[in-house]
């Protein structure tokens, strides 16, 4: 498994909706096991970019890669989530009935695509694949414990533990952070951190002290292209993303 070039590849892409271009000419270009975040005013096209890689909209033009062999424009969303692009919506959807641990493993029983019951008998190999998960979430020692009683920012740890399960080639984030204490948003950035290298991890991320934190190379985007990309420092000096934030 040779970790090198991209990963994905947007190249060209415009989306619009009656009319109008909510993405517009976007190129973007991700590399294998790196931690990129995103960011832009309310409207770039966040979502929209995201929804264009998962396969949820189609692009108007354009082409979408993933490494060097899959046209993601032939495929529907099942299959290009087959192909281990993982995606964490804001709003974390754990089972709160179930424990952290049954969650995980209903998680890693939706990937063998056998049916998602409770008394499937795992593999040894799958409860080592929980136990690794829960140590990289951090949430070994409430296990077996409802998820209903975990923190947000837990919850939030276990859905990505979740996605986890599937050994994701990439994840997308939306808002990890959204609502988390600020102890919370610490380990969400060492979470995030360790992931990226194992995994590509793209971020879309609105607080700026948290991008700062994680991000080696951030992208602005802006009116669905974008509008500057770099380091935390490089883009938040750049005048182009100064007029953008401050609406100048
Ligand atoms: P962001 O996530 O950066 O806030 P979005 O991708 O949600 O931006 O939206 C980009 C632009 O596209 C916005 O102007 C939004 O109103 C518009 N838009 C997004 N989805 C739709 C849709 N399904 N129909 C019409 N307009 C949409």
């Amino acid at each position: 498994d040779v970790r090198h070039g991209p990963i994905l590849y947007l190249e060209d892409v415009t989306v619009s909706f009656d009319g109008f271009k909510a993405i517009n000419d976007l190129n973007l270009t991700i590399d294998d096991g790196e931690l990129r975040c995103i960011i832009g005013p309310n409207g770039a096209g966040k979502t929209t970019m995201m929804d264009i890689i998962t396969g949820k909209t189609r692009p108007d033009h354009g082409s979408v890669w993933f490494g060097s062999r899959h046209d993601l424009l032939t495929l529907n969303e099942p299959e290009i989530a087959s192909l281990g692009i993982g995606r964490k919506f804001q709003k974390p959807t754990v089972f709160e009935a179930l424990s952290v641990f049954e969650n995980l493993e209903l998680a890693m029983a939706a990937d063998k695509r056998i049916l998602p019951t409770l008394t499937a008998r795992l593999s040894g190999e799958g409860r080592e694949r929980i136990d690794e998960v829960l140590a990289t979430i951090g949430l070994g020692e409430l296990r077996q414990r409802p998820a209903g009683i975990l923190s947000h920012g837990q919850k939030q740890w276990l859905e990505i533990g979740m996605l986890l399960m599937q050994r994701p080639r990439l994840l997308l984030v939306d808002e990890p952070v959204a609502g988390m204490t600020e102890q919370e948003m610490e380990r969400t950035a060492e979470l995030l951190t360790g992931l990226a290298g194992q995994q590509s991890v793209v971020v879309v991320e609105h607080d700026m002290g948290f991008v700062r934190s994680i991000a080696r190379t951030v992208t602005v985007l802006h009116q669905g292209s974008v509008l500057a990309e770099g380091s935390m420092d490089q883009v938040s000096s750049d005048p182009r993303v100064i007029e953008v934030y401050l609406g100048a």
